[in-house]
This record gives C-alpha cells, sequence and structure tokens, in this order.
C-alpha cells in the first residue's frame, strides 16, 4: 500500500472506530469492569492497548498508537504531552548513571541543553559527535555508551546522517539508537527499515499540522518496546484524549499537506539560488547539498523546512528582512498550514563538535499553504528592506 493510502487508513481497527469513520473522542481516569476476571486480564495487558487506567490510554489513543505503528513500522508507540517529552521519555528509558550517550552536534537546541542540564545532573555523560561521521561512530564508544541520539536532517541546519551506518555500528556494540525523526514526519522515512531501534516524533508539527496542539510519541521496534513502555508509564507521560483525537484527523491529510509543502518550498528555494545576497542553501532535495545521495536513498521526499545563510547582515539588515513580512510570521515551530521565518545571528554556540563554516546569519523558513507566489513576493519585499539598510 502506498503512503498517501495508507494514511487514510492507519488506526482505523474497526476495534477502535466501532461503527464510525473515526474513532470516537475518549476521555477517561477511570476505567470500569464489570468482573474480576476483566479487572485481572486489563491489569496484565496494560500498556497493550487495552483499556486499564486512563494514563495507559484509551481507544483514542490507542488508534493514533497503532497508526504510528503502522506508518513508521514499529511494534509499539507511547504517547507524550509534547516533542520533548518524548525525546526524554526516551531518553531516560534508556540510560542511567553512569552511562554514556553519543548525541549528534546538529540536534534541535533543547535536547541538547536536557543533555547538559538534567541527564549531566542524573549522572549521565554526553558526548557530541560531528553529524556526517558515518561508520567512524565505532571510534567513539565506550564501555559505558548505551545510547547513540541521532536527528536527520538536522532540523535547523540540514545535515543527513548516514542513519543505516550508525546503526549498523550499534547493534555490534549493543547501542539503543533513538532517532528523533520529525523532520521526515511519519512518511518520508522508514526508520526501523534502516535499523533504528527508537523513533521520535514532534506531533506538533506536520502530523498535528495546524499549530494548535503539542504532542509527541515515541515508537520502538519489538526488542526495545516494552522498556521504553514501562519507564515511560512508570515516569507519568501521557497525552490527553482530545489531543490524541486531533493528531488523528491531522494524519488524514498529510500526504497532501506535505506534497504542497515539498513543491512550494522547492519552488521558493530555486528563487533563492537567483539571489546574489544569498551564501547557501541549506535543503537536502539540492544535488549541490552533501548529504544528497543519502537523502535520495534514505528518503522518500522532503518537507517545507529549509535554511539559507546571508553572505552578510548585521542585527539592524537582518531586522529589516524579518519584519513587515506579509505572510512569513515570526516564530518557532514549524509544520503547521502556515509560512513561518526565523533568524540565527551566530550558529556556533550551538555546536561543540564541530565549526560550523557560514559567518553570516542564518535564516529559516518554513513554507506554508499558501500561493507560492505570494510567498515569493513577501521574500522579494524582505530583500528590498535588507538591501535599504546601510
Ligand atoms: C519541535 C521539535 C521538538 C520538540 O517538540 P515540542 O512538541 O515542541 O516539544 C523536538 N525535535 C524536533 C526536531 C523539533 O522540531
Amino acid at each position: 500500500m502506498k503512503k498517501p493510502t495508507q494514511l487514510i487508513h492507519a488506526g482505523r481497527d474497526k476495534a477502535y472506530t466501532g461503527y464510525a469513520v473515526n474513532p470516537p473522542l475518549v476521555r477517561a481516569s477511570t476505567i470500569v469492569f464489570d468482573t474480576f476476571a476483566e479487572l485481572k486480564h486489563a491489569a496484565a495487558h496494560a500498556g497493550d492497548r487495552v483499556p486499564f487506567y486512563g494514563r495507559r490510554g484509551t481507544d483514542t489513543h490507542f488508534a493514533l498508537q497503532a497508526a504510528m505503528c503502522e506508518l513508521e513500522g514499529g511494534a509499539g508507540c507511547a504517547l507524550y504531552p509534547c516533542g520533548s517529552a518524548a525525546v526524554s521519555g526516551a531518553l531516560l528509558a534508556f540510560l542511567t548513571a553512569g552511562d554514556h550517550v553519543l548525541m549528534v552536534d546538529s540536534v534541535y537546541e533543547p535536547t541538547r541543553a536536557l543533555c547538559d542540564k538534567v541527564l549531566k545532573s542524573l549522572g549521565i555523560d554526553t558526548e557530541y559527535y560531528d553529524p556526517l561521521i558515518g561508520a567512524n561512530i565505532a571510534d567513539l564508544i565506550k564501555p559505558n555508551t548505551r545510547v547513540i541520539f541521532l536527528e536527520s536532517p538536522g532540523s535547523l541546519t540540514f545535515e543527513v546522517q548516514d542513519i543505516p551506518a550508525i546503526c549498523a555500528v550499534a547493534k555490534q556494540h549493543n547501542i539503543v539508537t533513538i532517532l528523533d525523526n520529525t523532520w521526515a514526519s511519519p512518511i518520508l522515512c522508514q526508520p526501523f527499515a534502516l535499523g533504528v531501534d527508537v523513533s521520535i516524533q514532534a506531533a506538533t508539527k506536520y502530523i498535528v499540522g495546524h499549530s494548535d496542539i503539542m504532542l509527541g510519541t515515541a515508537t520502538a521496534n519489538e526488542q526495545h518496546w516494552p522498556q521504553l513502555r514501562d519507564h515511560s508509564y512508570l515516569l507519568g507521560y501521557c497525552a490527553s484524549a482530545d489531543d490524541a483525537y486531533t493528531a488523528l484527523r491531522g494524519l488524514r491529510t498529510l500526504g497532501v499537506r506535505l506534497q504542497q509543502h515539498e513543491k512550494s518550498a522547492l519552488a521558493v528555494v530555486d528563487w533563492l539560488l537567483q539571489r546574489p545576497e544569498v551564501a547557501q542553501i541549506y535543503h537536502p532535495a539540492l544535488p549541490s547539498h552533501p548529504g544528497h545521495a543519502i537523502f535520495k536513498r534514505d528518503f522518500s521526499g522532503s518537507n517545507g523546512l529549509f535554511s539559507f545563510a546571508l553572505k552578510q547582515g548585521n542585527q539592524k539588515q537582518i531586522a529589516a528582512f524579518v519584519e513587515g513580512m506579509q505572510h512569513f510570521k515570526m516564530g518557532f515551530s514549524w509544520g503547521g498550514y502556515e509560512s513561518l521565518i526565523t533568524a540565527t545571528m551566530q550558529l556556533q554556540s550551538q555546536r561543540t563538535a564541530t565549526t560550523w563554516p557560514q559567518q553570516g546569519p542564518l535564516l529559516r523558513l518554513h513554507i506554508g499553504l499558501e500561493h507560492v507566489d505570494d510567498l515569493i513576493a513577501d521574500l522579494a519585499q524582505a530583500f528590498v528592506r535588507y538591501n535599504s539598510v546601510a
């Protein structure tokens, strides 16, 4: 079955939907049982999509969990109140005091801060590695390395990692691999086929797709699901039925939304390639991108998110660029229907294992579902403002 078709069917088992097209929205803390036998059965199967207690989920959650497993290819899926909780939940499920974690240097900045502050205080040692390291990750493995964390492409600078090469090395050493797969959404990359043990989604982004819900998922393979399930439960992670329902609704249109995000983003990239002010465009679908060959091998397409570096630009010029946009709103996050812009003046402070080569500021765009002509006109005006500042 092709991905767009899978998105329509995912999680719509009769066991969850009953007679309706969609699973009902079931809000619950207490689940009640008629017989002692039923209660004991539920207790024995809690965590495996059997109603037991609200924190373990209801049919609404089970439908989303089933959908994520069908789409990403995992054995079980834990839900979290946001993507960052999925990151912490997955890391804490597999790490303990005295452990060593290898973390990709291009990782989402709050994940870096989690390692440097929280994991450190728990006695867990983080070492950052070059996103382009590939099989040479073997050189960084220590006897206490328990987890290798990947994010590909990096969601600010778009380095593409050799996921299969890194996972193959990890397997030889019995190390758990966790991938932040948010950029690909559940459809542009098949993490388990590439050898990943746990795949994380900030569902907040493309799955929900409308910038109105925070939600995270972590899907694990057969071997790692029991530990992820039990630890996430014991740490108290859960999500509301309303948010799970909204995420399921988002999934149904993800295919067509992503196609449009991709098409418009590539048109904006083409236009930016002609601009003399632009030093570099970071988009993995560009043949000139250093990770393009691996991207073509491991991903089935791209989305609406990419960055570009300007040759130069001071604070005033960048403010002139990003202020006064008609369509690109200034703000973090991405994956909604609307276009967004953010600027980073200096990237090196977010890198410790590698050197960021560009001197100029970096602008990140999320290309939304507006007509691309309007978006390009908005950017053209931004360049006029930028160029008019001395
Ligand atoms: C947004 C994001 C997260 C965090 O998700 P929240 O729902 O905002 O907590 C994690 N990883 C990546 C790559 C993200 O873009």
